[in-house]
């Protein structure tokens, strides 16, 4: 990472994203890309692709998603409070006290979900935060008030939370889920321009909107790209923060590599060849076991059209969904290490079915 890298990455991440309404992150992302691919797709719903050799007849994909879980106004009462429904998977244990932005026609709004105080809390009887109770307070005392700020139902809602580091090791924040992955595909991309590496195949840098309401994004950018390779990456649990069950969760620690995925949806010739990759570039990994899917927008490709090979390369993160997703910076750089030394060695035209 260098400078110029670094304040990009607070750029990005610090911006909002929220899945659905996307393009403001995009926006950023493909400022930052253009400078070392040729040229970009984008489509309908606001999915990106930055593109090396778009000529070429071989075609690669790396991907990441560019969205992050939020909330929507769902009702406001008469006494001035506002109600939600998620966007994605956001966590009601953590909304109150917590500082939010509200995405209005009039710009930003901001408020705090409030909480009774613990004071007149009966311990034997208080609630748990749940969708039921967690309202925002924006400061207005009627419904209209809150309308005269511009806010709606439909507005979308993200916790006000910046990238911070950690004892110098460690990124911090909201959303890297998984926007840290957007982060990673493009510094591949700065990695081939700044090596001078010409690939005999096209690449795409794919930064696909909403993932997080089921891989829609992934979905159309496979079907539009129609590749014959897709790396993807996405963030996992580390399962050695306090209250996770190895058992359950599987072995997979921050700072000990980037996490593999083995499960149907991914083509293991392809696994095999990214294992080869890290073990003769000394690059250290980690093994996930995925149940099914991976849950990942690899499934999206894998299953999309007549099946592209597609394997997913994981950062693992503590704390998914809160606003204080922590990642190892060695990890961040091993997978984009992984990605490009990958890259490099694929020769074009290669066929990774396992009957020929
Ligand atoms: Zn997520």
């Amino acid at each position: 990472m260098n400078e110029k890298s670094k304040k990009f990455l607070y750029e990005y991440l610090d911006n909002a994203s929220p899945t659905g309404f996307e393009s403001s992150g995009q926006k950023i992302w493909l400022e930052y890309i253009k400078a070392f691919t040729d040229e970009y797709i984008t489509d309908t719903y606001g999915s990106v692709a930055a593109i090396i050799n778009p000529e070429a007849e071989y075609k690669v994909v790396i991907e990441a998603h560019a969205d992050e879980i939020s909330w929507f106004v769902n009702y406001i009462s008469d006494e001035g409070y506002i109600y939600v429904v998620r966007n994605g998977g956001s966590d009601h244990q953590i909304a109150p006290s917590k500082r939010v932005n509200i995405a209005t026609d009039k710009g930003i709004v901001k408020g705090v979900f409030g909480w009774p105080a613990i004071h007149v809390r009966d311990a034997k009887s208080e609630k748990a935060p749940g969708l039921d109770n967690i309202f925002i307070d924006v400061g207005c005392e009627s419904k209209k008030e809150v309308e005269e700020l511009g806010i709606q139902v439909g507005n979308v809602i993200t916790f006000d939370d910046e990238l911070m580091e950690l004892n110098g090791k460690y990124l911090c924040g909201r959303a890297l889920d998984n926007r840290i992955g957007g982060f990673m595909i493009a510094e591949v991309a700065r990695k081939l321009a700044e090596n001078n590496v010409k690939l005999p195949f096209g690449l795409y840098i794919v930064n696909a909107v909403q993932e997080e309401i089921g891989l829609r994004g992934a979905e159309m950018m496979a079907a539009r790209i129609k590749p014959n390779v897709a790396i993807i990456t996405d963030v996992c649990h580390d399962t050695h923060s306090p209250m996770y069950d190895k058992k359950k969760d599987g072995d997979q620690k921050a700072g000990k590599g980037p996490v593999l995925s083995f499960g149907p949806a991914v083509q293991n010739n392809l696994l095999k060849m990214i294992m080869e990759t890290a073990d003769n570039k000394k690059i250290p990994y980690q093994r996930a076991a995925a149940s099914r899917s991976t849950g990942t927008d690899t499934d999206a490709f894998a299953y999309s059209g007549e099946g592209i090979a597609s394997s997913l390369i994981s950062l693992p993160i503590k704390y998914m969904h809160t606003t204080v997703e922590t990642a190892h910076l060695e990890d961040v750089q091993n997978v984009i290490d992984l990605m490009y030394e990958f890259l490099v060695q694929l020769k074009e035209g290669h066929d990774f079915r396992y009957i020929k």
